[in-house]
């Protein structure tokens, strides 16, 4: 084997490593937002009797277009969508690739606010979109005025706005949408990753009349389906168009379709658990509060949690108790996961022997 810098890769990306949170088999895992209840049995078998279908015509090429599961996604929605307004992809993540395949690339800029989701600058880079974070306001917060403010003044191609935001759980609500969109004459994406834990208004509501706001999906964190890698998108269906060009063809597997339309067809079900995992994460912020740490204001399934002299040593110190939590890189923090109740208490009991 040769070394990867002898090769004549982009240079670009020389010197670069792939991205990803670490993946340990430890038994309590709050470390990357997955619904850690898992799937109810009777939704799992009625996955397998979709997938077993498909098996026997795995000899074709899949639906291109995979009508069905987009009818099922409008449906889901509601507020009137159509099967042509919505898309899917192989995670959200592929979802904002293909967002910046069609609508950035050379010369087209894209902004966001940060700190925030780690793999926008990542998506940026391999689009050769250029990108740029602005700081987020006090507290990680962000006001409309000074959305608007900034992205009348860098005018991006494309600004990504998550809510709730990862890493920090905090969340917008759809007034400053609004004024992001008549500030820019760009693509606003609102990556709403989280949304189902929020208790925020979800921006596919001001979908219409807004032909340049997409709103992002996935059914990797409530619903339960991380392994299945879902994403899926909301839009004009000019938007759809556009990304119906830069998509691979049969990007979506049948089996991916399959296992989705079964999954969607069992949508209260796979979220039965959200209530319970925010009734987690409240109560871990109030035990964290009598550790002498301090969370920020979250409206999804983890929290941000302050107050750490040293994280890594704690993160570390989790580990060998059997928790992996996230090190996210902002000075004194840790993002946590809400898990089941048992996970919480394990969580809050070994956290509470290791400050001492
Ligand atoms: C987890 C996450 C995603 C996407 O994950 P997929 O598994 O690719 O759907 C997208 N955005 C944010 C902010 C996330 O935290």
């Amino acid at each position: 084997m040769t070394n990867l810098d002898d090769l004549p890769i982009r240079d670009d990306l020389r010197g670069l490593k792939p991205y990803g949170a670490p993946q340990l088999d430890v038994p309590v895992q709050l470390n990357v937002n997955e619904n850690t209840f898992g799937i109810p049995e009777a939704v799992a078998l009625d996955i397998i009797q979709e997938l077993a279908s498909e098996v026997l015509r795995l000899n074709r090429y899949p639906d291109r277009e995979f009508i069905e599961l987009r009818g099922q996604f409008a449906a889901f929605l509601g507020h009137g969508l159509s099967a042509s307004q919505t898309w899917a992809a192989n995670g959200s993540n592929e979802i904002l690739t293909q967002i910046f395949q069609a609508f950035g690339g050379p010369g087209k800029s894209a902004l966001s606010f940060g700190p925030t989701y780690s793999m926008y600058p990542n998506i940026a880079r391999i689009t050769l979109t250029d990108y740029r974070e602005l700081p987020r306001e006090a507290a990680f917060e962000l006001s409309s005025g000074y959305v608007a403010e900034q992205l009348a003044a860098h005018k991006p191609s494309i600004a990504i706005l998550c809510n709730p935001n990862n890493p920090t759980g905090t969340s917008i609500d759809n007034e400053v949408v609004r004024a992001a969109y008549d500030a820019f004459d760009g693509i606003l994406v609102i990556d709403e990753a989280y949304a189902e834990f929020s208790s925020e208004s979800s921006a596919v509501e001001l979908l219409a009349g807004r032909p340049r706001l997409i709103v992002s999906r996935t059914m990797s964190k409530a619903f339960a389906f991380a392994g299945a890698r879902v994403g899926y998108m909301a839009a004009d269906e000019a938007v759809v168009d556009a990304l119906r060009i830069v998509r691979l063809p049969y990007h979506l597997s049948a089996l991916t379709q399959a296992a989705a339309r079964a999954a969607l067809r069992h949508a209260p079900e796979m979220l039965a658990n959200v209530e319970q995992i925010k009734v987690q994460r409240d109560r871990m912020i109030a035990q964290l509060g009598l550790l002498g740490l301090s969370a920020y204001k979250s409206e999804a399934n983890f929290v941000l949690v302050e107050g750490f002299e040293n994280p890594n040593e704690v993160f570390e110190a989790l580990l060998a108790r059997g928790v992996i939590v996230r090190n996210v890189g902002i000075p004194n923090t840790l993002r946590i996961t809400a898990g089941t109740e048992a996970e919480t208490s394990k969580l809050l009991g070994e956290l509470a022997l290791i400050l001492g």
